[in-house]
């Protein structure tokens, strides 16, 4: 199967279409559809986060851009050469400042690409969209790590690639070998909530990088 977006009105999840329904009419102005992967598909590494945030991708329709999730994501893959350009969160407020993020040798796709009410996508959600991360990881040919960012996409990434959630536990910082020289890393999700209460700090994020990016020299 070769990788395709969903389409803007994907069908496949009721709850999430409802949803989408519903803040097509309250917010015209945003995105409101699924969120597209964004970096390219040649990259070595690619960065798999939960779903789109209300604020955040869902409003702005690309990942981690709208919220404070990608501050810290954004400026740590510049800190290791993996993003380069001026990355916009809010258009808003910033709308003077063009917008010139370009990821490098990295990609960035969520496991569901639909906003969930209260970020929390049903095991049945999750299983629909997986087809779209499937596809999507047999046409990454070079890809040599993938990083996991919270449980949820940590079982996601373990089923899209066809192994059962027992086969490695999340942890963060453990990283697990997949056969071929491939690795999956985990990391907690660097939104604010984890960064606020300490579980997450922007030293222990970027500890996660250092320690792939001899796999993707
Ligand atoms: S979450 Fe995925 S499968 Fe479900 S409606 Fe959105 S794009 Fe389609």
């Amino acid at each position: 199967m070769s990788f395709a977006e969903p389409s803007r009105d994907c069908p496949l999840c009721p709850r999430l279409v409802g949803l989408r329904t519903e803040l097509r009419a309250k917010f015209p102005t945003w995105s409101n559809a699924p969120v597209p992967s964004f970096g390219p598909i040649g990259a070595k590494l690619l960065i798999v986060g939960l779903a789109p945030g209300l604020k955040g991708a869902n409003r702005t329709g690309r990942p981690f851009t709208g919220d404070y999730a990608g501050d810290l994501l954004y400026a740590t893959l510049k800190k290791f050469g993996l993003a380069k350009g001026e990355f916009v969160a809010d258009r808003e407020d910033r709308a003077w400042i063009p917008d010139t993020l370009t990821l490098m040798n990295v990609r960035i796709a969520n496991a569901v690409r639909c906003l969930p009410p209260e970020n929390k996508p049903t095991p049945k959600e999750a299983a629909t969209c997986r087809p779209f991360l499937v596809a999507e990881l047999a046409d990454m040919k070079n890809l040599r790590a993938i990083v996991a960012l919270g449980r949820v996409a940590h079982d996601a990434a373990l089923a899209a690639l066809g192994r059962k959630a027992s086969a490695a536990k999340f942890a963060h910082g453990a990283q697990h070998d997949l056969g071929g020289g491939r690795v999956l890393a985990d990391s907690y999700h660097c939104s604010r909530y984890n960064t606020n209460t300490g579980r997450l700090t922007a030293e222990m994020f970027e500890a996660v990088f250092a320690a792939l990016m001899p796999k993707l020299g």
